[in-house]
């Protein structure tokens, strides 16, 4: 059979344990469309958005969607909004540019990690990280570094199942104007069948991979998806 089928079987069983799940970062760029991948393909029987604003959806798909909006400065105050999830998803980011390195720090490590930390207190078994290709903790770039070092913090918590996401430049048609990732995307997107699986990626693949990921039971508790692997994953399990 084709993994393809096979994730249906596996979608199939999945859904009859009705399972809840939380997605932080959901009204980003990879969020939306990992929310849109979930719904779908229908696996869960609640989905709770935790963001720090509240969200407004037209089509009707969204209409069972659940909203907790926390202070992500006082997050301990909001550990009832990570109770009780059977899957964690973490699409949350800024950049320096927008929030200087301080800011930075505070979303994309102290923000995620704490999330992390109040999910699993509340019972969460399975955690997906969407983290960065050259994510390592002991590189001399911030970025990496900050990426690397909230994936190895978040892996000592001790989930049943950690997936990290490693994509290369997210191939989007980004709203506010990032100059470097334009230039980036009229480059990969020009050569995208050279370089689409080392060094680029399309958002909706990044989104689908980690919804069909979440199916598939690995060996290893801890499993690190490169951006050939998310882009694997993503064509063998049907676009
Ligand atoms: P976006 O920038 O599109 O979305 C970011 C999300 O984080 C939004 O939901 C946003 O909420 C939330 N957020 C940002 N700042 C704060 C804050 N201070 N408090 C609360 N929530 C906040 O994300 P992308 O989809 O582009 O990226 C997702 C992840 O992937 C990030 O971690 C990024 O570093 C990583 N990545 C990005 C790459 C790229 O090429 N861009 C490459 C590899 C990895 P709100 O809508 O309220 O602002």
């Amino acid at each position: 059979t084709s993994m393809a089928e096979d994730l249906k079987t596996l979608e199939g069983n999945f859904r009859q344990h009705n399972k809840s799940c939380f997605i932080l970062g959901a009204s980003g760029e990879t969020g939306q469309e990992l929310l849109r991948a979930l719904l779908g393909r229908n696996i869960f029987s609640k989905i709770t958005l935790i963001g720090r604003r509240r969200l407004t959806f037209e089509d009707k798909a969204y209409e069972n969607l659940i909203q907790e909006v926390v202070d992500f400065e006082k997050l301990e105050d909001y550990a009832a909004a990570f109770q009780g999830h059977d899957v964690g998803y973490c699409c949350l980011g800024t950049t320096k540019a927008k929030v200087g390195t301080e800011g930075f720090i505070r979303v994309d490590h102290d923000y995620v990690l704490k999330s992390a930390e109040l999910a699993k207190a509340g019972g969460c078994t399975q955690f997906h990280l969407e983290s960065s290709r050259g994510a390592d903790k002991n590189s001399n770039f911030l970025y990496l570094k900050v990426k690397g070092q909230v994936e190895a913090e978040i892996e000592a918590l001790g989930f049943d199942r950690y997936a990290i996401y490693r994509p290369g430049v997210l191939l989007v048609d980004r709203q506010e104007s990032r100059p470097v990732e334009w230039v980036a995307r009229k480059f990969f997107g020009a050569f995208s069948a050279v370089f689409s699986t080392s060094m680029s990626i399309p958002i909706q693949a990044v989104a689908k991979a980690m919804a069909s990921n979440t199916l598939l039971r690995p060996e290893q508790k801890t499993e690190i998806l490169e951006n050939t692997d998310i882009t694997n994953l993503w064509k063998s399990a049907g676009k």
